[in-house]
């Protein structure tokens, strides 16, 4: 069967087809630009790469294009070889505890949790609406980040602030990335043969988060009620004292919502370095002795080992320590003194294992108290997965 995953932006389109009996990427690629000047898709298909730049005024343009390509390329005889769409959603705040399979009812539900994620939800709506238009009798699935965060008890992701915030206004932790530590819980049970593992994956990517799971289910996670809260990242802030945000609008001139694109925007590594948001560049700046680069990478390391540490005695210990995404897959020196700092509870690698770049790899030293893993995340294909699992239903 052939299920397309969808990953849908304001102004972009990401996608990738799977033959799911071999879960085998067909096709994959990126549609920008939509809406602006300057638009331009990428497919990849069969080793090989095209790309265009071409008028894309919407998202429902840019969905028939994608399928008409598909087609013309050869990749599919027919859209009728499509048989499941899944899209991933940023949030489901707390209606959804698992993908489902998309109705009239759950795209107004989305559309009515836009103020939990009024960048993504609308652009998501946008992109299911274009799909329903050119595939109307294909089921369609949506596939949240917060879901997998929903097992939390109260004691996670409730914040001690006035009760009434809860009730009134649904103000609560409802964390992120969670199809990514999904997919890591999975695979690492799966791979270790073991159902009651205590891990702490570790998302450090431009956007980064970790999560305490103890039996394949989320205990706890760095994320908040946004994507601001946690680990230091590429360009947010993390955790900060609520209290710097009205004394920066004073001192500013500036309203709420402008210090908080400040906070999400023109903070971490790129507040603190005023160099780059990159954490490759922040590595070669620490490399030729940048002062501001060795202060960023050394805060990025305190936030990610605080809340490992917080995570590793909340689970009583830890089988599993696992790194992913941009930096956690690719960056030797950042998880070298990550884990150097943790020490203390029985943390080592093993130099040379953690050498590797990419791929599934052990990188933990025989004497370390815990397995240390370097897994690839993969949320399109878990996206795939939920949507061929709940078509065949
Ligand atoms: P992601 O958001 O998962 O795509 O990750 C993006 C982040 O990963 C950026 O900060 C990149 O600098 C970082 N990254 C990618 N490759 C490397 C590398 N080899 N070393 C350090 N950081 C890397």
């Amino acid at each position: 069967m052939k299920i397309m995953s969808i990953n849908a932006g304001s102004s972009s389109l990401k996608f990738s087809l799977f033959d799911m009996d071999k879960e085998e990427v067909l096709a994959s690629g990126l549609f920008e630009r939509i809406g602006i000047d300057q638009s331009n898709y990428v497919i990849k298909y069969n080793g090989t790469k095209i790309k265009q730049e071409i008028d894309l005024p919407d998202h429902s343009v840019a969905v028939s294009l994608l399928l008409e390509k598909l087609v013309e390329l050869g990749i599919i005889r027919s859209l009728s070889e499509i048989d499941g769409v899944g899209h991933r959603i940023v949030s489901g705040g707390d209606y959804y505890k698992e993908s489902v399979l998309i109705t009239d009812k759950v795209i107004q539900d989305l559309i009515d949790l836009k103020d939990f994620a009024p960048l993504h939800n609308p652009a998501h709506v946008l992109g299911i609406n274009s799909f329903k238009k050119v595939l109307p009798n294909t089921p369609m699935v949506a596939v949240f980040d917060t879901a997998f965060h929903q097992t939390m008890d109260e004691v996670s992701y409730l914040y001690p602030v006035p009760y009434s915030w809860y009730e009134d206004y649904k103000v609560r932790k409802y964390g992120a990335h969670g199809t990514s530590h999904r997919y890591i819980a999975l695979t690492l049970q799966k791979e270790l043969k073991r159902d009651d593992l205590r891990i702490i994956s570790c998302h450090l990517g431009n956007g980064g988060s970790i999560t305490a799971i103890k039996d394949g289910k989320c205990i706890d996670t760095s994320m908040g009620f946004t994507p601001l809260a946690g680990i230091m990242m590429g360009t947010r802030s993390g955790d900060i004292d609520p209290s710097i945000i009205p004394f920066v609008m004073e001192k500013e001139g500036k309203n709420a919502s402008e210090v908080i694109d400040d906070l999400n925007k023109r903070s971490g590594f790129l507040g603190l370095s005023r160099y780059s948001s990159d954490a490759r560049d922040i590595v070669n700046g620490v490399l030729e002795g940048k002062e501001n680069c060795i202060l960023a990478e050394q805060k990025f390391i305190r936030t990610v080992v605080s809340y490992i540490a917080n995570y590793y005695v909340l689970l009583g210990g830890c089988d599993v320590l696992c790194f992913t995404a941009g930096i956690g897959e690719n960056s030797v020196p950042f998880r070298m003194k990550i884990v150097e700092k943790l020490a203390c509870l029985g943390f080592k690698l093993d130099i040379e294992a953690n050498q590797a770049v990419g791929g599934f790899k052990k990188i933990s030293a025989d004497d370390s108290k815990s397995l240390i893993y370097v897994l690839p995340t993969n949320e399109e294909l878990m996206i795939a997965r939920d949507t061929l699992e709940i078509i065949n239903r």
